[in-house]
């Protein structure tokens, strides 16, 4: 483990599981090589300075591109953060972009009573490159990780704090990569770091729980016009315990021959929880609100409302892995647990 312990009081742990910001290139493109972000982080003087927050790195094994994470990887993250949460003041998980917004989601919901700041970053030009934007976003995550204003699960990425599981990624060559499209940022870094206090979730009292995911069935199925439902019959059966429904606006689906609800009728009987989420970044799931979305309703689908596909995929994983009754998930899905999703 690297450190940089200069004996000052608040430490945070740096947890590297691998992504852009670390990754070595090669003949075959970037990618994650074991030991080497330690020596990128030797070249950046501004993470040894005596007014810069002590830190450890922990280095997880085998470092992965993002999309190749799962619950698995997951579970050791929160693991990880669980059995050091007394050693640290915050945390900073060194992540690859593409899937850090699902990551957050999960964190959010398997770290029960989090008290501390989770802050997930990462950047799409390596730290070894000219032009990273890395360094900005690691210097600052670290000092919002020690500083311990946002005590939740956080994404932080150009001069952004986001709230974890509201987050999205909206671009994929931009530097200005993610966004919470319906929720207010936790905090601008410009000169000073402005927090947005009224966003950020309440103290939280009684200590951290950790709930691993098991690799519960679930599955996303985004409709689009001409949709065949029928195709689909053969996938949305009794061995899928969550499925997210990726709608038009306001939870809208092609009602088109009729031949979706008799499907979700069934998936739903066999006890499937059917969650309703839309393909609009922004805004909230009213089922009902149209004759296109109130079959779902009756058909036993519940809202997701403003919740993201990552948030409701994450919190599907939770809920059947915490072993809740279905109806107590029908219900949960609609409520707020950990910030994602307004009241
Ligand atoms: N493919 C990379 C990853 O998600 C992209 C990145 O880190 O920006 O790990």
């Amino acid at each position: 483990m690297q450190n940089n312990d200069q004996g000052r009081g608040k430490k945070v742990l740096i947890i590297h599981t691998g992504g852009t910001i670390g990754m070595k290139k090669t003949e075959n493109g970037y990618t994650p090589v074991a030991g080497y972000l330690a020596g990128e982080l030797k070249n950046i003087p501004d993470l040894n300075r005596y007014d810069f927050p002590a830190w450890d790195l922990f280095e997880m094994s085998p470092l992965l591109d993002s999309s190749n994470m799962s619950v698995d990887e997951w579970n050791e993250i929160g693991r990880v953060i669980y059995e050091k949460y007394e050693d640290y003041s915050g945390f900073v998980i060194l992540h690859g972009t593409d899937t850090m917004s699902y990551t957050a989601s999960a964190l959010s919901f398997m770290l029960e009573g989090l008290d501390k700041p989770v802050i997930l970053t990462g950047s799409q030009i390596p730290l070894s490159e000219l032009r990273s934007d890395g360094r900005d976003n690691l210097i600052t995550s670290i000092m919002i990780a020690s500083e311990g204003v946002a005590r939740e699960v956080c994404l932080y990425f150009s001069s952004r704090l986001l709230r974890g599981n509201r987050s999205m990624k909206m671009s994929a060559d931009g530097l200005v990569a993610f966004d919470t499209p319906s929720y207010p940022h936790l905090a601008e870094a410009g000169i000073t770091v402005k927090y947005n206090h009224s966003a950020i979730l309440a103290r939280r009292e009684g200590g951290v729980k950790y709930h691993p995911f098991a690799k519960v069935p679930i599955g996303v199925l985004k409709v689009f016009p001409g949709i065949q439902f029928g195709l689909f019959e053969d996938i949305m059966t009794e061995k899928l315990s969550g499925i997210v429904l990726e709608t038009f606006g306001a939870g809208n689906i092609p009602m088109g021959n009729g031949d979706l609800l008799p499907i979700i009728k069934k998936a739903f009987s066999a006890g499937a929880v059917i969650t309703v989420c839309s393909q609009c970044p922004s805004g909230t799931v009213s089922l009902g609100a149209y004759e296109t979305s109130s079959q779902l309703k009756s058909a036993g689908a519940v809202s997701g409302r403003d919740m993201t596909t990552e948030a409701a995929v994450a919190k599907l994983y939770h809920l059947f892995s915490l072993g809740v009754p279905k109806e107590d998930i029908k219900r949960l899905m609609e409520e707020n647990i950990a910030g994602e999703l307004a009241e």
